[in-house]
Order: C-alpha cells, then sequence, then structure tokens
C-alpha cells in the first residue's frame, strides 16, 4: 500500500497516467507529459494537450530545478494527517523548462511542498519569491514517490527575493 502521513495514496484505476508519474518519481525522475504534436510540456497531469488539444504524448524527463513563483504559509492544516506537520508552507514552483510560454508571463508550474534537509517542512524564513529549489522524492512505498522541493544550495542575492512582511 502507498501512504503519505499515514493516510493512504488511492489512485483513480482509469488513472493510469497519474500512476506512471508517480512511479516514475519513485524511480528519481521528474517526468512530465510532453506533447507529441506540439512538442510543449504541461502539468498537471491531463487527457488532452491544453496548447493544441492533441491526445498524443509521451513522457519526458525535466531537470527537477525551478524557482520559487509565489507561495503560502498553512497555519491551520486541511487535513489531520497535516496536524503535526503545521505550519508548512506550499509553493508554486516554475520549472526552468518552458519559461515564458505560451506568453510572457507564463511558465511550467507545480504546486508542491519545500521541505528542509530532512524532510520536514521548511521554516517560514525560508520561503522567498525568487528563491532556487531542486525536486526530491518522498517515498509513498510501492515503487511511487511524490515529487516535493528542497531549497538549491546556490540562492540569487538576498535583494532578489521577496518575502511577505513578518
Ligand atoms: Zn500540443
Amino acid at each position: 500500500m502507498s501512504e503519505y502521513l499515514g493516510v493512504e495514496v488511492n489512485i483513480a484505476s482509469n488513472d493510469g497516467a497519474k500512476q506512471e508519474f508517480l512511479e516514475h518519481a519513485g524511480q528519481g525522475r521528474l517526468s512530465l507529459q510532453c506533447c507529441s504534436a506540439c512538442d510543449q510540456l504541461r502539468y498537471p497531469v491531463m487527457t488532452a494537450c491544453p496548447f493544441c488539444t492533441s491526445l498524443d504524448w509521451a513522457w519526458s524527463e525535466v531537470s527537477g530545478w525551478g524557482t520559487i513563483y509565489s507561495y503560502e504559509y498553512v497555519m491551520h492544516p486541511i487535513h489531520p494527517a497535516y496536524r503535526e506537520r503545521a505550519p508548512y508552507p506550499i509553493v508554486l514552483v516554475e520549472l526552468d523548462e518552458q519559461r515564458q510560454f505560451p506568453g510572457e508571463h507564463d511558465g511550467l508550474r507545480l504546486i508542491s511542498s519545500l521541505v528542509d534537509a530532512e524532510g520536514a517542512p521548511a521554516a517560514q524564513e525560508a520561503c522567498a519569491i525568487g528563491a532556487r529549489v531542486e525536486v526530491e522524492f518522498a517515498d509513498l512505498g510501492d515503487g511511487l514517490a511524490l515529487p516535493r522541493f528542497r531549497l538549491a544550495a546556490e540562492q540569487p542575492a538576498e535583494a532578489e527575493l521577496w518575502r511577505y512582511p513578518a
């Protein structure tokens, strides 16, 4: 059985793409769907290309490097499983791949967790718009893993970061 924070991970039996996404993560790869017709990556996992509506696609491994585009710090957990982890950050990570597509202010963005070196929720002071992050994988069991992010060793200058006022 796969589980995260003690809660069983249920994937619909007809959602093979979601299963494969988590299997790739279980093998240490962040793989996204890439449209066979227009060659664009997309996320989250979906049936048709949002750019050209093609149903043909293949998995494409991405670097796992990105920048925090936005974030929030959750004080009140929305599920009992998160009780012990609160407060915790949720980050919107813009991947290095496919930036400024389809428009100048668009990009390939994933909602995820930001964790520290031990896998615990990153401290609020660690969260900043503009911070560089890299993917890591939380083991779910049964060969599955959940992609999440941690701060990269190299960070932009403090003046290039933005945090919610304390
Ligand atoms: Zn397409």
